[in-house]
């Protein structure tokens, strides 16, 4: 079958194992759950990144603003899939749940 993204490796958000590798995995699937860890994945172009450098860069990024905005109550608050992403990839760290809750978070992540 023809990979909708060709050349794209994917990786888990939480563990990095290769889900290319992994039994099944189709990169037109939409979301995939890795083997490994359990983790939901969302497989599409909006997170697509050079590299693994690249990928730990925008989460440190996401972080950083969030963590500005936090000090801003005008700023702009993190989007539940983006957040969900990051508490997933902190080890699901409580600080950095960025106001919303464990469940929401999973929802997210599903
Ligand atoms: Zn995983």
């Amino acid at each position: 079958m023809a990979k909708r993204f060709p050349g794209i490796e994917w990786f888990c958000d939480n563990c990095d194992a290769s889900l290319d590798d992994q039994p099944g995995f189709d990169d037109s699937c939409g979301t995939w759950q890795c083997t490994q860890c359990g983790c939901m994945n969302t497989i599409s172009d909006d997170y697509i990144f050079e590299s693994q450098e690249d990928y730990h860069g925008w989460l440190d990024n996401q972080i950083a603003m969030q963590e500005a905005a936090e000090e801003d109550p005008y700023g702009e608050r993190l989007s539940v899939e983006d957040a969900a992403l990051i508490w997933a990839y902190s080890g699901e760290d409580e600080d950095r749940m960025f106001g919303y809750t464990e469940e929401e978070l999973r929802e997210a992540l599903q």
